[in-house]
């Protein structure tokens, strides 16, 4: 297939996302490997604290993975059998899934045509006596409607879990977020703002949610005197006081979290630079709808995801996706809605529980967005657009 211009496809796949590793990350980790601790020391809580200190929240609790805190949070949250928690469908499973973890009940609500994000009208009327907490989820980094999910969390005493795997570097309103919610996660995979190889953090400004969150990442374990149920024996008495998971982050991916937080400004700017150049190359298109901003909060582009409208096309989005990628442009799918899954399907939800997210998913395509993509691999992937789009308009007979 030729390009526009006479260009040839690109050379290699370009893929969706993938992390920025520079030399002080792996001086950082090689420091670990060479000293006492390598699972968790005295990096678990540098990080935590820089964190926390970063987005404006009391308290950070690092975790294996981005899943783990969110089981975590659910733990912490009192979540168990009987409760509902309402959450998005268009989503990683993940933000289901530690629903499932609890025993608890996953009930969608669809998502905002625009934002693609959960919307309190419909979260509002699924509300029951059973309901338990709400998991906005942040897409693509643009910050849910916030203010609307937390005034119905406030009437009907709620906790609100914020999904913010996409979001780390965004803000609302005036906040950060990592400083609204009651607890909020963010994942340090690597395709994610900032990375450990594997990792997760929830943040939260609660006392009572900061020590549960521990307590569950360490088998339940008690270890402080002040918080025994029976008198301490000793240096070496220790309490399993609930049943807990071992969810502990490294050393060694602590380190390499912290090196990677020094750059995360660089990071979202960069992420923000790329998602201006597509706006740019692609508001004027007609067959695409590029992503709505609703301007409360700013996004931190963790995705750039573009809808596709095909009535003047003569394809429809899998080939427009699969021509694409066949030009080596590493094009991705956020997301199947979740509940459409089979293991969701065999729980009894059903397609045309949510129709706004059931059609947008019909239509949407993730461009690649990562901070170390070069000016070329832009322009690669605009220029493979406009020409895949073009090639497969309707010829309009003219005369
Ligand atoms: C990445 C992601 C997660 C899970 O994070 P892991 O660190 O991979 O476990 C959860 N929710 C969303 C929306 C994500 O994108």
């Amino acid at each position: 297939m030729s390009r526009l211009e006479g260009k040839s496809k690109r050379a290699s796949m370009l893929p969706y996302g993938r992390q920025w590793i520079d030399e002080s990350d792996i001086e950082a980790v090689t420091t670990v490997l060479r000293g006492e601790y390598l699972t968790t020391g005295p990096l678990v809580p540098e990080f935590e604290r820089k964190l926390a200190a970063k987005v404006g929240a009391r308290y950070a609790v690092a975790f294996a993975n981005g899943t783990a805190a969110l089981h975590a949070a659910c733990y912490a949250a009192g979540i168990g059998a009987g409760d509902e928690v309402i959450t998005s469908p268009l989503t990683f499973v993940a933000s289901a899934n530690c629903i499932l973890y609890q025993g608890a009940t996953p009930v969608f609500a669809d998502i905002d045509q625009r934002t693609y994000n959960i919307d309190p009208q419909a979260i509002e009327a699924l509300i029951t006596e059973r309901t338990k907490a709400i998991i906005p989820v942040d897409f693509t980094g643009q910050p849910a409607d916030l203010e609307r999910v937390h005034k119905l969390a406030e009437q009907h005493q709620l906790i609100v879990i914020e999904d913010a795997a996409h979001a780390l570097g965004a803000t609302y309103q005036t906040r950060s977020i990592g400083s609204v919610s009651h607890m909020t996660m963010f994942s340090l995979h690597p395709v994610k703002h900032i990375t450990a190889g594997e990792g997760g953090v929830i943040t939260t400004d609660s006392e009572y949610f900061y020590h549960k969150l521990l307590g569950f990442r360490n088998h339940g374990i008690v270890r402080d005197p002040e918080w025994m149920e029976h008198p301490s024996r000793g240096r070496w008495y220790y309490e399993m006081q609930e049943l807990g998971y071992n969810y502990r982050l490294t050393d060694i991916a602590a380190a390499l979290a912290i090196s990677q937080l020094d750059k995360l400004d660089t990071f979202v700017n960069k992420r923000k630079k790329i998602a201006e150049a597509y706006h740019q190359a692609f508001c004027e298109c007609e067959e695409i709808i590029i992503p709505y901003q609703e301007g409360k909060g700013e996004s931190s582009w963790h995705l750039y995801v573009i809808r596709i409208i095909t009535k003047s096309l003569t394809v429809g989005r899998d080939e427009i996706f699969d021509r694409l990628y066949s030009e080596n442009i590493g094009v991705n799918l956020h997301y199947i809605p979740v509940y459409l899954q089979p293991y969701y399907e065999k729980l009894g939800y059903k397609q045309g529980l949510c129709p706004i997210a059931e059609q947008v998913y019909e239509g949407i395509i993730t461009l690649p967005l990562f901070p170390a993509m070069t000016d070329e691999d832009v322009d690669d992937v605009i220029q493979a657009v406009r020409q895949v789009i073009s090639d497969c308009k309707e010829t309009t007979v003219t005369g």
